[in-house]
């Protein structure tokens, strides 16, 4: 089975073999696709790589001002090491890109 995988470096959208996704890199640029870190995310890739990835994708949208934001951070860091190839973890910046922290009335990290 093959899945739909975004770049986290250029967002080009590669397609991968679903086995071997946690070791598979980029056509474009060469970057890992599942690095087995967050993937950051601006308000330039946000919509591209929620909507293409096949895999789930978990974001923490963070603040920098927020200590149990920042307490969480190792655990989370750690989750997207142990799911690699199953969850994409991804982190937003809400200090940096303020119209996406804007967006979830459920975010209670934002400026
Ligand atoms: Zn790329």
């Amino acid at each position: 089975m093959t899945i739909h995988a975004v770049c986290p470096s250029c967002a080009a959208v590669n397609r991968v073999e679903r086995e071997r996704a946690a070791q598979a890199t980029c056509g474009k640029c060469k970057t890992a696709l599942l690095p087995g870190k967050p993937v950051v995310l601006t308000e330039a890739t946000f919509d591209r790589f929620i909507g293409k990835s096949e895999l789930p994708v978990l974001v923490d949208f963070w603040a920098p001002w927020c200590g149990p934001c920042k307490m969480m951070a190792p655990q989370f860091d750690q989750a997207a090491a142990e799911l690699a190839g199953e969850v994409i973890l991804a982190k937003v910046d809400t200090q940096a890109e303020q119209s996406l922290g804007a967006r979830s009335p459920f975010i209670r990290c934002r400026p």
